[in-house]
Parts: structure tokens; sequence; C-alpha cells
């Protein structure tokens, strides 16, 4: 079963392009046909995936507002693994013109009906506006990804209050597939309390995998290459390889 994923927190900096960027590139790495989508109007995701975000052809924006084919938005970035849809910052002009479209919520989910992808991980933008809800409309199930630090769960509620939303009237099935600790430091006494809260909140929920904090990870976008290209034998990389594991076991395919 193709499986779509997204990768939402609506707080910035908490490692959700990262992850996505990386859970990508394992999935890829295990042989499965992946798409990445970058939803966020920053580009981050396109730009780590060595696309200059200025340079699109076809991206998000024509794939969700002009109807281009998605087979004609896609790029193969080269050496990542898997297959992009890019975006920048057209995609804040896509989300304006959404909302006045009678089927909003419907867009994305729309122009991915007949993929020949066996995974798709989207990038979620850092606010639960109409391109999230478009994301979890598309998906399958949700990673939640929490940065182990004081006020980490902040937001949670409202998150949870919008999966709940969409469960209940546009993706009954809206699964969340976990919460995964990153940016994690031992170390630190505020992670094993963070650890201990979101036990507490989403039990079997948690991976038990968590990406430490690692500074291949962070130099990795700007060669514009997944952590697992860069140095395929850092921490974070290793990190990234044994969540793909994971989830497979857990979750799905
Ligand atoms: P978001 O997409 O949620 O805004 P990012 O994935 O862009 O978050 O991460 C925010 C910043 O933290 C980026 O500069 C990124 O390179 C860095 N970063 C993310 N995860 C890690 C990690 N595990 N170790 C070190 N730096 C990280
Ligand atoms: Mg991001």
């Amino acid at each position: 079963m193709p499986r779509i994923i997204s990768v939402t927190n609506q707080k910035g900096g908490v490692g959700k392009t990262t992850t996505a960027v990386n859970m990508a590139s394992a999935f890829a790495a295990t042989g499965r046909r992946t798409l990445l989508i970058d939803l966020d109007p920053q580009g981050n995701a396109t730009t780590g995936s060595g696309i200059s975000k200025n340079d699109v052809a076809y991206g998000l924006y024509d794939l969700i507002i002009n109807h281009v084919p998605l087979a004609s938005c896609v790029l193969k970035p080269d050496a990542c693994g898997y297959e992009l849809i890019p975006g920048n910052g057209d995609t804040t002009a896509a989300e304006i013109q959404l909302l006045s479209e009678p089927d909003r919520q419907h867009q994305l989910k729309k122009a991915l009906v007949d993929h020949p992808y066996e995974m798709i991980v989207i990038d979620c933008p850092p606010s639960l506006n109409m391109m999230t809800i478009n994301a979890l409309v598309a998906s399958h199930g949700v990673v939640i990804p929490v940065q182990c630090e004081f006020f980490a769960l902040e937001g949670l509620a409202d998150l949870l209050e919008t999966i709940d939303d969409v469960r209940e009237t546009f993706n009954p099935s809206l699964a969340i597939d976990g919460v995964l600790r990153t940016m994690y430091d031992p170390r630190s006494s505020l992670t094993s309390e963070v650890s201990r809260q979101i036990r507490t909140y989403f039990d079997k929920k948690m991976f038990t995998t968590v990406i430490p904090r690692n500074v291949r990870l962070a130099e990795a976008p700007s060669h514009g290459l997944p952590a697992i290209q860069y140095d395929r034998k850092s921490r974070g990389a290793i990190s990234y390889l044994a969540l793909a594991g994971e989830y497979f076991r857990k979750v799905a395919v």
C-alpha cells in the first residue's frame, strides 16, 4: 500500500524539513520509489535537495492552482534518491488563491490521484494554514517532530485539534504515525522530562528512535544533499535510517 505522510508541527525550527528530507532519502535508500513535496513557501526542502528554488519551471503552485500534471511538476534531484515537487514563494500565492476555491481542502489530494510512488513525504509550513489542511486531507499519516526543549509541547494541542477536525470532516482514517524527538541531547535534563511528557500523552505513538543533535544534519542542506548522501556514517544519517526501519516495522508497508 502506498503511504502519504505529512511531517507537521506549526512551530518553526523543530526539524520538520530535516525530517522530511531525510525520511524521504531513507525511504528511497530502501528501494521504495519516493516523492518529497515541499509545501513550505520558504522552499528549504527544495534548496536542501540541491534545487535552486527561484529556478523552478513547474512546482507546487502549478500542481495545485494550474492543475499541471504531477509528472510534469516532478524533478529528480541528483543523488538524493527521491523525486521532488519543488516549492518557493509562489506557494504563498497558491495558499491565498486556494481560499476562494470551493473545494479548497482537496486540491493536493486531487493532484495526487494516480501517482506511481510507494512513499510520499510532505514537508509542511510552520502554520496550520490551508496548505497544511491540504496535506492532512491528502495523507494517511502524520509524523510530528518535537524538539526536546522547554515549551516543546506548547501548540501541540492546536495541532491535535486540527487533526481531529480533518478526521471529522474530510479524512476519517488520518493516523498519527508518531511523534519524533529531534535535536535530542541526552545530557539535558529537559530531554528526559519532555520525553516523559510525550510518552504520557502519546504512549506507543512516540518513536523510540531519536534524532540526535548532529552537525552533519545541519551542514548537509547547504550542500544540497540529505545527510545519507552527504555523510552516510554520521549519527544523523544513521538515526534517520533507523527511523525509516522503525516506521516500516510499526506503521506501514
Ligand atoms: P523546521 O522545518 O521545523 O523549521 P528545520 O528542519 O529547518 O526545522 O531545522 C531548523 C534548523 O535546525 C535548521 O538549521 C536545521 O539544519 C537544524 N537542525 C534540524 N535538526 C537538527 C539536528 N538533529 N541536529 C542539528 N541541527 C539540526
Ligand atoms: Mg521547514
